[in-house]
Order: C-alpha cells, then sequence, then structure tokens
C-alpha cells in the first residue's frame, strides 16, 4: 500500500480542498482558457497565498475521447484511446508529479484519484488498485459533465465505486449541480445517494448554486459537506442565470448582490459545519463552450483569479475561517471523527 498519512499532518494548515493538475486537452485545443496546471505552477501560488496543502486531481479525462470530437467541443470514447482505461493515465501521472517529479513538495499535494462513474468500471477500479498500491491516495474525484457520463450510473453500473470508496474509506467529491444546468452532474442524485450510503463522505462541489433548500440538506445529512469552488465566478454565474429567468430569486440565498466574501461569510455562518472552502484552481477562470447532457451548448465567459478565492477566505472571522480550510476540511478528509462532533 502506499502509505497514507493521517489527519495528524495536515492539523493547523490552511488546506484549499479542490484543485486541478494537468491538461483539459479539449479546452487547448478548442482555444478555451484555462487548459492546464503543474504541481509547481501550483506551488507557488500556494507561496504566493499563504496555502499551506492542496487537494489535486486531474483536470480531465480526455486521453480516453477520440480527439477530433474534443475539437467540435463533444467528448465520445475513442476506438482506440490514449488512454485504454477512463482516466488511468492522467491517475498515474498525477502520482508520479506528487511524489516523484516533484517528490521535495508531496507533503502539500493531498492526492485524488479521478472516475469515470460510468464506463469500463472494473477496469478502473483494477487500475486504481494498482495505483493505491504504490502511492497514497486520499479520495475520488467524480467531474459527470467533464467525462460525459451520468452521475446516476453509480446507482447501478457504477455501485462498484461506492464499495471501494467505503473499503478504503475514501471521500469522494463531486462535481454537481441542481437540476435545469446540466443533468449528467445532478446534485439532487449525489444528494440521495449520501442518503443511501451514509458510511461514505460526500461533497458536493461550487455551492448547490446558492440554493437554500439544497443548502439546507446537505447541511443536515451527517456524511455530506459542500465545497465553495470558484465562488467569485459562481456568484456571477448565478447571477447572470437569475438575470436571464433560468433561476428564482427567492430560490437562492439573497446576498449574491453583495458579491462572494459577503455570501463565503454568510454560507459559513448558515451551515458552519458542512462548508469547505476549496478554489477550483485554476478554474476559478472559466471560458469555453461546454455541451451539456442534452448536447446543448452552453457558453461561460467568466473570469477570475486565485486572490479573489483567497480574499472568499480571508474575509472570514478566525473561528469561521479555521472550520472551512481546516477542520471541517479534514472531517470530510479522513472522518477522524462525526460531522457534528
Ligand atoms: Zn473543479
Amino acid at each position: 500500500m502506499g502509505r497514507n498519512m493521517d489527519h495528524r499532518a495536515f492539523e493547523g494548515k490552511v488546506i484549499d480542498a479542490h484543485s486541478h493538475l494537468g491538461v483539459d486537452l479539449k479546452m487547448y485545443c478548442r482555444r478555451e482558457y484555462p487548459y492546464a496546471q503543474t504541481v509547481e505552477g501550483l506551488y507557488y501560488r500556494q507561496l504566493s497565498a499563504g496555502v499551506d496543502v492542496n487537494v489535486v486531481f486531474p483536470f480531465s479525462g480526455d486521453l480516453y475521447f477520440e480527439p477530433a470530437g474534443l475539437l467540435d467541443g463533444c467528448r465520445t470514447p475513442a476506438e482506440n484511446p490514449l488512454s485504454k482505461v477512463p482516466y488511468a493515465s492522467e491517475n498515474l501521472l498525477l502520482m508520479q508529479e506528487v511524489y516523484e517529479y516533484r517528490g521535495d513538495l508531496s507533503g502539500r499535494f493531498i492526492p485524488f484519484v479521478c472516475i469515470d462513474p460510468g464506463r469500463r468500471v472494473a477496469e478502473q477500479i483494477g487500475e486504481i488498485r494498482t495505483l493505491a498500491s504504490k502511492y497514497a491516495i486520499y479520495g475520488m474525484k467524480v467531474n459527470p459533465v467533464g467525462c460525459a457520463s451520468s452521475v446516476q450510473t453509480l446507482r447501478d453500473g457504477g455501485k462498484a465505486f461506492l464499495d471501494l470508496a467505503a473499503e478504503m474509506n475514501w471521500p469522494m467529491l463531486f462535481h454537481a449541480v441542481p437540476a435545469g444546468m446540466d443533468d449528467y452532474s445532478s446534485a439532487e442524485v449525489v444528494l440521495d445517494l449520501a442518503r443511501r450510503h451514509q458510511h461514505i463522505r460526500f461533497c458536493l462541489a461550487h455551492c448547490l448554486q446558492f440554493r437554500k433548500d439544497m443548502l439546507a440538506c446537505a447541511d443536515a445529512m451527517p456524511n455530506v459537506w459542500v465545497d465553495t469552488a470558484a465562488l467569485f465566478i459562481q456568484v456571477k454565474l448565478v447571477r447572470q442565470l437569475m438575470a436571464e429567468g433560468g433561476i428564482s430569486p427567492d430560490a437562492v440565498m439573497d446576498c449574491l448582490p453583495q458579491g462572494h466574501c459577503q455570501v463565503m461569510r454568510e454560507l459559513c455562518r448558515l451551515h458552519p459545519r458542512t462548508i469547505i472552502w476549496g478554489s477550483d484552481s485554476p478554474a476559478y477562470s472559466y471560458i469555453c463552450v461546454r455541451k451539456d447532457s442534452a448536447r446543448a451548448d452552453r457558453i461561460f465567459r467568466l473570469s477570475g483569479a486565485y486572490e479573489d478565492e483567497i480574499a472568499a477566505l480571508k474575509c472570514l472571522p478566525d473561528n469561521a475561517r479555521i472550520r472551512a480550510c481546516s477542520l471541517n476540511t479534514l472531517v470530510f478528509l479522513f472522518g477522524q471523527k462525526g460531522k457534528h462532533e
């Protein structure tokens, strides 16, 4: 087994719970942004921002998809993929980057593997077990829209991933959005999975579009957390969707017009044990066209910076800040005690 450190190694540290390493080939070939980050680049962001540790996972699983399709914005499995199994090559490179190529920095990173919830499940699990025999892995990340694969499949064909999480005591982090945005990444489905699998720790990324009912639901569950990844542009995006009539103002937190720092303070005041700070580095900017589950194009033109995400953390009162970047994060990552203890 890779030798995992326990929660004590990270106590008292500022942890960014959501960041990416590697390349998004679809973004790169379409000249979208951002498209890449290396462990060294993220290390220098840590130094400039006063962050001690980042949870990291691959930026995409694009080596499994048809290159010509990526150029059209479509993720279709290739006949002869560059990575034979979804995320196998990307997960391996991430471990090599963290533990070997810049092993001198490895204490500053907490690597997760990415999974495709629905394709070639047994082979993915075989690859992950091999990887875990050599490297310390701390959890699993699922980005359903990023690999055009529905999170629903974890209920049946992909259920073995939940068994693996339970066996390894690994938390699961989901890119998740409420119904209406993209059905691949349904937050409702993730919450339902969490309700049925209370022995597994779940985190839903991106603040559930600040939907009051869903935040309250996550807060009430003992095994569910919510991360603030890309908070600055998430606030912008939800305000845009409200202006277009896609989201009812009554459904969301009413402090959105006061900016993302006020939203952060309010999130942490209302849900002090549930909110985890994460930046989404480098995807705190998002300038691209993305296919949703109906294969319709959705255009994003959202610019932010690491400083914006740091500002949301630094604006908190001390006790709330320590919960959001350390205490809550450690309970989610290691489960050494209950969320409400
Ligand atoms: Zn992300």
